[in-house]
């Protein structure tokens, strides 16, 4: 494991300034990003949260007016982790990577505002989900159009390998020399989760995933011409 970085990286991103999220589902922000949003809103850095779609094809759950629960547990985590604005997209969930780029790149910038860094899942989607990549996708063009930080989130390899091992998941790993590993609390992240009780309520992915992540955090800055 490489060593634990006690909070420069975050330290830098409360340092630019405001932050917009970037997830394709509800619960993205919080069963992912939870750990990373609440450090940062501790820190008081404003961020704001974009979801792509209201997660409605979740086999979790499954009522007919999932789409409507989710956007209420959205705004509820949200709250929770000190999230000053949620902004939800009806894109089909399941579809996105069939979006034209353009259009999700024109959502992102929709709301950028003064959001000096980009935060969401890393490039592969953490599990290679299509909608995770191509929410992860709009953002680094944003980013990189716009000459902003990104920060992304994964799992160590190690953590990978175990769940994947163990659950049959398709964890990617978040890997690369900028890739560093910090400590979270992860006290306001649980809360957060809890919120999402349709897809927390029977997840033993989630729960083995924070299970061997204890405290930890895999997370990759990229700057600005980086
Ligand atoms: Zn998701």
């Amino acid at each position: 494991m490489a060593e634990i970085d006690r909070g420069s990286v975050l330290d830098e991103v409360a340092s630019l300034g405001s932050a917009l999220v970037v997830v394709a589902h509800p619960d993205d922000e919080s069963f992912g990003l939870g750990g990373v949003l609440a450090a940062l809103t501790r820190s008081g850095v404003d961020v704001r949260v974009l979801c792509l779609t209201h997660g409605e094809a979740s086999t979790l759950g499954a009522t007919k007016d999932l789409a409507a629960v989710r956007r209420d547990e959205l705004a509820t985590a949200a709250e929770r982790l000190g999230v000053s604005d949620v902004v939800l997209h009806d894109f089909p969930d399941g579809g996105l990577d069939a979006i034209d780029p353009a259009v999700l790149d024109g959502v992102v910038l929709d709301v950028l505002g003064s959001a000096a860094t980009l935060i969401g899942f890393d490039a592969d989607g953490v599990t290679g989900h299509p909608d995770h990549r191509a929410a992860t996708a709009a953002a680094l063009r944003v980013a990189m159009d716009q000459g902003l930080h990104v920060l992304e989130w994964g799992v160590s390899p190690a953590v990978a390998e175990v769940l994947n091992a163990e659950l049959g998941t398709t964890f990617a790993g978040l890997t690369g020399d900028s890739a560093s590993d910090i400590e979270v609390d992860r006290t306001v992240q649980l809360e957060a989760i809890a919120c999402h009780e349709s897809q927390s309520t029977d997840n033993p992915v989630l729960v083995r995933r924070l299970e061997i992540s204890g405290p930890v955090d895999r997370i990759r800055l990229r700057r600005p011409g980086g």
